[in-house]
């Protein structure tokens, strides 16, 4: 919502306001003559005036749901004040039936439907003080087609519960479908940034490949350092096949090898891994994986997916605490859970995972998710964050269950 109040509408606000501001002590002046100087309703007005405009003016900067409940409740003592303090003037009547409208300058729901029940109750009590108290002394404009004056206040409020409904829908998806864009011109950047990086990068890379494989020939070496050369050289495939998955990324059809996996094999080797990064802070990974689940997907990418996920969920545990992963088979899915008691997030931190750069970690790079999304998606399967803060989170992931033969796309 926040990047709809962009400088111009801002402008645009303050004018309004200005005007309304303006309006609202124009009447101020113009009622010392009608109540015959400053008496109690008087500073009544006059309070309320103050404490909207204020509020009002400043609202830009405090943009919280209590201080837009704090405004609705001020317009709504400053209209009844005036209903009630001039009923000669009969517009003030019409001011009170549109009171609920005031949220449509927010565009809050929750706050419509509050002002929408408050009106009501104060609609019903007016009307009740009319009808047995005043029985049309004051208010003879309403007493007169009291049942005519009711039935048009309910029609205005149907009316406005329409409008509102309406155009808050189409103001929701005109906000998700900005949120998209903006997304998807991240996701454009970083495929275009990450492409460039990863092309520099591998070509230092190949250098220093081609002379460890040179001095792994040379027998000037004994046989401990060689070993210690292919050990160097796989790592540098490993740091060569990471680049080249970042390069599927800003490639979204690149072919990739499709393989029927053995979700065990990989969850047993994956653990493996990550057993002495989970060391370093006397974490544990406990593994329970039923026998026999088989998904159709890259393995590579698979492996990455996981490793991702577990290093995050061992990154928010406690010393001490275990990261749990089970498998299992669920109808025609295999389905992955990977639960921590870590630090967990809230419901707005889950909401902004998967976003680029988004990382609350000092070292983090907030990439991590991203890729995940992306591989989950790329092969139809889902993901979903189950986070509790400060009691911890569980990941599921699931895809479809392969019961054929090897194949390769
Ligand atoms: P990075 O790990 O580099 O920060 P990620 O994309 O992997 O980037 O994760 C993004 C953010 O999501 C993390 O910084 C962390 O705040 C949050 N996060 C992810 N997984 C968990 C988890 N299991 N528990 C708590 N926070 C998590
Ligand atoms: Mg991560």
């Amino acid at each position: 919502m926040r990047e709809f109040y962009s400088q111009v509408n801002r402008k645009i606000y303050y004018i309004a306001m200005l005007l309304n501001i303006i309006l609202m002590i124009s009447g101020l002046i113009l009622s010392t003559t009608e109540l015959n100087g400053i008496d109690f309703g008087y500073i009544v007005h006059f309070l309320c005036v103050m404490f909207l405009s204020v509020c009002l003016w400043i609202y830009p900067k405090y943009e919280t749901h209590t201080f837009r409940k704090i405004i609705i409740l001020f317009g709504f003592a400053y209209f009844y004040t005036l209903f009630f303090l001039y009923p000669q003037t009969w517009t003030t009547y019409i001011l009170i039936c549109l009171i609920p409208a005031l949220s449509i300058l927010f565009f809050d729901l929750k706050l419509f439907y509050f002002s929408f029940i408050i009106n009501g109750i104060l609609m019903v009590i007016t009307f009740s003080y009319v009808i047995f108290i005043d029985k049309g002394k004051l208010y003879t404009y309403l007493h007169h087609d009291i049942l005519g004056n009711i039935i048009n206040i309910i029609a205005v409020q149907a009316l406005l519960f329409f409008i509102f409904h309406l155009s808050f829908k189409r103001m929701k998806k005109q906000q998700l479908y900005y949120e998209q864009l903006q997304q998807s011109e991240r996701l454009k950047m970083v495929g275009q940034l990450t492409a460039a990086v990863a092309h520099e990068i591998r070509n230092p890379i190949t250098v220093v490949r081609g002379f460890l494989q040179l001095f792994k020939e040379d027998d000037s070496f004994d046989d401990s350092k060689k070993s210690k050369f292919n050990l160097m050289i796989d790592e540098l495939n490993t740091v060569e096949q990471i680049i080249s998955q970042f390069l599927t990324l800003s490639k979204p059809n690149g072919d990739q090898r499709l393989e029927k996996v053995d979700v065990k094999d990989v969850l047993q080797s994956v653990t493996g891994l990550l057993h002495s990064y989970a060391m370093l802070s006397d974490n544990q990974i406990d593994i329970k994986v039923e026998e026999d689940c088989y998904i159709s997907i890259n393995k590579i990418e698979f492996k990455q997916l996981l490793i991702n996920v577990i290093k995050n969920a061992l990154e928010a545990s406690d010393v001490g605490k275990s990261v749990s992963v089970i498998a299992n088979r669920n109808n025609n899915f295999i389905e992955i859970m990977i639960t921590d008691e870590g630090s967990g997030m809230s419901e707005a931190e889950v909401k902004s995972l998967g976003t680029p750069f988004y990382s609350l970690k000092s070292n983090g790079t907030g990439l991590g998710l991203m890729i995940c999304f992306n591989i989950v998606e790329k092969y139809g399967g889902e993901i979903y964050y189950n986070s509790s803060k400060g009691k911890g989170t569980t990941v599921t992931i699931r895809f479809l269950s392969e019961s054929g033969g090897i194949y390769t796309d």
